[in-house]
């Protein structure tokens, strides 16, 4: 498809845009010939996107418990562990609270809402909010393969760490079996970057299998909401990130941005953080040089607790809702907002759609008919896509604040501009489960 010297980053640009002009034009011509959509656009496209997706799923599991127990047992101090806690969850509630705040206010200025008239007959079924109680709980699994076979984040996160901390109490066992985990580490990661080289294959089918039936009409008329949605999307993520990115660290952020499109261009396409998990970890890591014990545990849990980009669709969406519906929403239902969007953001894995879930329990709880959410269902998908990938760039962006406070932060790697293009370029180079330059400054 693409020359030797293409970068993968461009390669998957041209996967990308391909597939969205093929879509398209299948959308103008013959889509609807029932030999197309059953050979090509729920046969062949269907069939290699979701492969793709398995496979990305597949490694995270098993990539994110292995990484963890090593990146746990590389820490002398227990207390760190705390400090590191502490430091994620507050950066990425503060993050996630900033971005609703934003959404909601472009939203009462701009006011999409106002002047439509939209009726629905769809029905939208709501899920309780967990307590927070119930999300402390859920976090400790009782059975930790459940919690794998599940995929159930916080609980895997919860039992690697203590697996990790018993690993170093018990010396020369706890050795041993260190470096099981360390090879099994390097073959994980070999997958990764094996996965990686045939991802603009996977993102050009998704990508067609998408805009061939993409209901542009719909988005037509949801214009005003889409827009904005899609406004303060980028502008946290091309503004808010690299002013708190600066602030915070001093780092260039522009460096920051551009080593970032690969883990966004996944984030786009599959519409999941999660599944995202093993390509911004690898970003984490190789190209931004965080240390693996601090990005094996910020980027799992960012994935699941740190959905800025979501954040902000919930904002716009309940000022939207209440503007359609003539409800006038108080200071303290707004402050409501942002508590309950920011919690619910905990308790939620981050897979397509699930954004639309929460936003469910964020207008039960300030009384908004949960209906609403049918009228914004049929333009969320691309600003699913979008906001994943705005999902993924905050994971890192406090992942890079974190190992710089924690000086785990290789400043060197960081601003290399070819971090990393070695392993890319070739996914049969020799891969360490720690970037080397980390062990040696
Ligand atoms: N798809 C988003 C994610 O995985 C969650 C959402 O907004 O639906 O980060």
């Amino acid at each position: 498809m693409a020359s030797k010297k293409l970068s993968l980053t461009s390669k998957i640009v041209i996967g990308m845009v391909s597939g969205i002009i093929l879509g398209i034009l299948l959308q103008l011509t013959v889509a609807d010939h029932p030999w197309v959509q059953a050979l090509l656009i729920n046969g062949l496209f269907t069939v290699v996107g979701e492969i793709f997706i398995s496979s990305l799923m597949m490694l995270v599991v098993p990539l994110v418990f292995v990484s963890l127990v090593l990146g746990t047992s590389a820490l002398s101090d227990p207390a760190k562990l705390g400090r590191l806690g502490g430091k994620a969850i507050g950066l990425y509630l503060f993050t996630t609270a900033v971005a609703i705040t934003l959404a909601i206010t472009a939203a009462l200025l701009i006011r999409p809402g106002d002047g439509m008239n939209l009726s629905s007959d769809a029905s939208f079924d709501a899920t309780e909010a967990p307590s927070f109680g119930q999300v402390l709980i859920d976090m400790v699994p009782r059975n930790p393969i459940n919690a794998m076979a599940e995929g159930n984040m916080l609980q895997i996160i919860v039992f690697a760490v203590l697996f990790g901390i018993a690993l170093t109490l018990i010396g020369k066992p706890g050795e041993r079996l260190k470096g099981f985990f360390e090879d099994f580490n390097s073959v994980i990661m070999k997958l990764v970057l094996l996965l990686m080289a045939v991802a603009p294959y996977g993102v050009f089918a998704l990508m067609t299998r998408l805009f061939a039936d993409l209901g542009f009409a719909t988005i037509g008329n949801l214009l005003k909401y889409f827009l904005l949605v899609l406004g303060v999307l980028i502008i946290h993520g091309l503004v808010t990130y690299p002013v708190l990115l600066k602030a915070f660290t001093g780092l260039n952020p522009l460096i920051f941005l551009r080593k970032m499109r690969n883990a966004q261009l996944f984030g786009f396409s599959t519409a999941s953080s999660n599944a995202t998990i093993p390509v911004t970890m690898e970003t984490a890591r190789r190209k931004l040089g965080v240390g693996n014990s601090v990005s094996s545990f910020t980027v799992p849990l960012g994935a699941t607790i740190n959905m800025d980009g979501t954040a902000i669709m919930q904002g716009v969406a309940t000022v939207f809702i209440a503007q359609v519906y003539g409800v006038d929403l108080t200071m303290v239902d707004y402050l409501m907002v942002i508590a309950t969007a920011t919690l619910a953001s905990v308790g939620t894995a981050g897979v397509p759609g699930v954004g639309l879930i929460m936003l469910a329990m964020v207008l039960q709880q300030v009384g908004l008919p949960v209906e609403g959410i049918a009228l914004i269902i049929g333009v969320d998908r691309l600003l699913d896509m979008t906001r994943t990938a705005v999902n993924i760039t905050g994971d890192c962006m406090v992942t890079t604040i974190i190992g710089k406070s924690e000086g785990e932060l290789d400043e060197r790697v960081y601003n290399d501009p070819n971090a990393d293009q070695a392993n890319e370029s070739s996914a049969s180079s020799n891969i360490e489960g720690e970037p080397d330059q980390l062990k040696d400054s």
